[in-house]
């Protein structure tokens, strides 16, 4: 049986971690805030056969919610996520308090990420990626992994954490998952655990509706391709924040469609009063 070890402070962590360095071992990260599913599972397995050691993190860092009542909702199910860590190979749980992450000593870093933060999640949550930047940091500061593996269903993160890795952790690697989907299409996350039956049926039409965008690609204006997508949403009840195509690097909005590869088309949107995002590249 495949034995998990379960790290809850930076003190215990300094240990396991010069053994392994001693050993040459290299190690991976997986950083989420738990209630695992297929996607966070599979983020693992790619650092499970990259790296000699892998470590996931969970930690619900109360600096990336820009909601109250969405961080006091979210889902915590610890019993179980250490029930498919271990099913799933990996070697370490690393589960701080608070207190590990931000001690009294902590102060913040500052990193300009402002065109990226002006466009999609920014401007709808402010704070979001400073918070998330602050527990990476943190993370990738205490467990200083070779490799750090993060899923493209949060595109923009995906985005911002690269220029976190350029101006603090050079050495480090970054992996970027493709989006792991239920088999109706819908991309799977945590919060979908709050979603009614009837929520979780419904909400196959967010990937659905971008795939129209998609196939629409130069056959007509990228306005009418997405008014569409809108549209279909809209008619099912759905609340859109943004549903619009940008250009994959800059992260651009985009009023004309890029070269082949270049297009992403990102999406938020409310359903039973649960916030859920997608996106689809092309
Ligand atoms: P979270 O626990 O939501 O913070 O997510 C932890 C990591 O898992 C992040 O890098 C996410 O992008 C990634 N992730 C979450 N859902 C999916 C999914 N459906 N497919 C691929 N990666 C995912």
């Amino acid at each position: 049986m495949h034995v998990l070890i379960v790290a809850t402070t930076h003190k215990e962590l300094i240990e396991i971690l010069s053994d392994w360095k001693k050993k040459k071992q290299s190690v991976g990260l997986v950083p989420t805030m738990g209630a695992l599913h297929s996607g966070h599972l599979e983020l693992l397995k790619i650092c499970h056969e990259d790296c000699d050691k892998s470590v996931v993190s969970i930690f619900v860092n109360p600096k990336q919610f820009n909601n109250l009542s969405d961080y006091e909702k979210y889902p915590i199910t610890l019993e179980a996520d250490k029930k498919l860590l271990k099913e799933n190979q990996c070697d370490l749980l690393f589960a701080p308090h608070h207190d590990e992450v931000y001690p009294q000593s902590f102060s913040p870093i500052k990193l300009d990420i402002s065109e990226l933060n002006s466009v999609f999640e920014g401007p709808f949550r402010p704070g979001h990626f400073d918070g998330v930047i602050q527990v990476v940091h943190r993370l990738f500061q205490m467990l200083e992994p070779q490799k750090a593996f993060f899923g493209l269903k949060d595109f923009q993160q995906c985005l911002v954490i690269n220029r976190l890795k350029q101006e603090l952790h050079p050495k480090l690697q970054l992996v970027f998952c493709s989006i792991i989907r239920e088999e109706s299409g819908l991309a799977m996350s945590s919060r979908n655990r709050r979603l009614s039956d009837e929520g979780l049926n419904k909400a196959a039409l967010i990937y659905k509706s971008m795939l129209h965008v998609k196939n629409l690609f130069q056959q007509v204006e990228p306005k009418d391709a997405l008014g569409f997508a809108k549209y279909l949403l809209e008619q099912a009840s759905f609340e859109i924040e943004y549903l619009d195509l940008a250009n994959s690097d800059s992260l651009k909005p985009m009023e004309k469609w890029q070269k082949k590869g270049k297009n992403v088309v990102l999406a938020a949107v409310w359903l039973e009063g649960i916030r859920l995002i997608d996106n689809v590249q092309f």
